[in-house]
């Protein structure tokens, strides 16, 4: 029996409508860019499955680390012990995260990491004696599948039958340069109307919306105005982190930091799951007393970690190099090239892009799942290519380490995916 029939016996997939969809391709190797099947065939992971594997797949340094850790330390509570892993990483993730963050949170995931930040965001002003129940976020914002998480989402197609059991959240547009005054008015009668602990956001780029992107003097003006109010504002980069942008944060970009970020995804190199929540001084502040229980209760019996936060070492020296640098401008550059050739094509409405991140819309109607989505998605795949379309959204987010032929194929199968539609 093949494994895609030995999968169909037990499992059950995430986002799947197993009655509609019975069938999984099963993997049984990865190296680089490229994704091998049980039939033999090969893909090239042009999505470096869902924003991990950065270095590309089995990342012979990021392996040696992990093996040489496993071999040491395997796993220790953290909330009784510390170890080097947990220590260094935290010294090599301030180095690079902006400026105003000092302190490192562990979590397994990176919907646990948003969860985390809502419930520090919550229990920060709550330690203070003040009450703040709701949030803030972007329209069409994704933040992950745990109940905070879900509830700060505004993409909620699939959310129904939990509405009932959210925290509150009011919503804005994503600035997009002609809309920022409206926006600051709109936050001005929420704020008065509302008791409000926080704003969270994806900086720059939202993923899971179809690498929807906004305008940075307007997320600036934004943050500045939560500021100004006392409202902590919570960086998602769990998609954008670790070079993705072009720079190692989206935040980066942005003048205002944020007081809270989550840090998933890339953060182990593609290798074993782990998040963060990082915040800074005044917020790990707002939780010492004398008081037991205004420390901070929420635990993951996995924190930190000791051969995750290896993985992750690992891959911070290596977004750190010059080699991957490089790789960076490089890919930027020919998504320029591509954007140029591709964007006038009748079937384009619109092409975007940021750091290695390029993204173009299709002139069809919209549907996020079925019809074109699938037709594209297999399509992509008879060709050697894993794409994963969002709606009529096609969306390329490579590996660092990709080569300059696997990029080029990557663009062909898409241009070549315009004459089928
Ligand atoms: C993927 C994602 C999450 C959720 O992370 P999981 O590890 O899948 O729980 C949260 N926020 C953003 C921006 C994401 O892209």
């Amino acid at each position: 029996m093949s494994l895609q029939e030995r999968d169909r016996k037990h499992l059950w997939h995430p986002l799947k409508q197993h009655q509609l969809n019975p069938e999984s391709l099963a993997i049984v190797k990865a190296k680089g860019c490229i994704l091998t099947d049980e039939d033999g065939n090969e893909y090239i992971d042009a999505i470096s499955s869902w924003y991990t594997c950065m270095y590309g797949h089995c990342n012979d340094y990021v392996i040696e680390a992990t093996h040489k850790q496993m071999q040491q330390l395997d796993h220790v509570m953290f909330s009784d012990f510390t170890h080097e892993p947990a220590v260094k990483l935290s010294e090599e993730l301030i180095k690079i995260l902006p400026h105003n963050q000092n302190k490192i949170y562990f979590n397994d995931n990176g919907s646990t990491a948003v969860e985390a930040a809502i419930k520090m965001a919550l229990q920060y002003y709550f330690n203070k004696g003040e009450k703040r129940s709701q949030f803030i976020a972007f329209e069409d914002g994704f933040h992950g599948d745990t109940f905070g998480a879900m509830s700060v989402s505004g993409l909620s197609v699939y959310n129904g039958p939990f509405e009932d059991f959210l925290i509150k959240v009011k919503r804005i547009p994503v600035p997009n340069g002609n809309n920022t005054n409206d926006i600051i008015e709109q936050l001005k009668t929420l704020v008065s109307n509302h008791k409000i602990a926080g704003f969270i956001y994806e900086p720059l780029i939202q993923g899971a919306a179809g690498m929807k992107m906004q305008d940075a003097k307007g997320l600036n003006a934004i943050l500045n105005f939560f500021k100004t109010q006392n409202i902590l504002t919570i960086a998602d980069e769990v998609m954008t982190g670790f070079g993705k942008t072009g720079k190692n944060f989206a935040s980066d970009y942005i003048e205002t930091k944020p007081d809270i970020i989550c840090l998933s995804k890339a953060l182990t190199a593609g290798l074993l799951p782990m998040a963060i929540t990082s915040c800074t001084q005044e917020i790990y502040k707002g939780f010492l007393s004398n008081d037991i229980s205004k420390g901070f209760f929420h635990c993951h019996t996995y924190s930190a970690n000791p051969v995750a936060c290896a993985a992750a070492i690992a891959g911070i020296k290596l977004l750190t190099s010059k080699d991957i640098q490089d790789n960076i401008k490089r890919i930027i550059q020919a998504h320029k090239k591509f954007e140029k050739h591709i964007k006038t094509h009748p079937k384009v409405k619109n092409t975007r892009h940021l750091g290695v991140i390029f993204a173009l819309d299709l002139n069809t109607k919209m549907e996020r799942y079925g019809g074109l989505r699938d037709k594209l998605l297999k399509f992509f795949m008879d060709r050697g290519v894993f794409l994963r379309p969002l709606g009529n959204t096609i969306y390329i987010q490579v590996p660092y380490v990709i080569s300059d032929t696997e990029l080029q194929k990557v663009y062909q199968v898409i241009e070549h995916a315009l004459e089928i539609i």
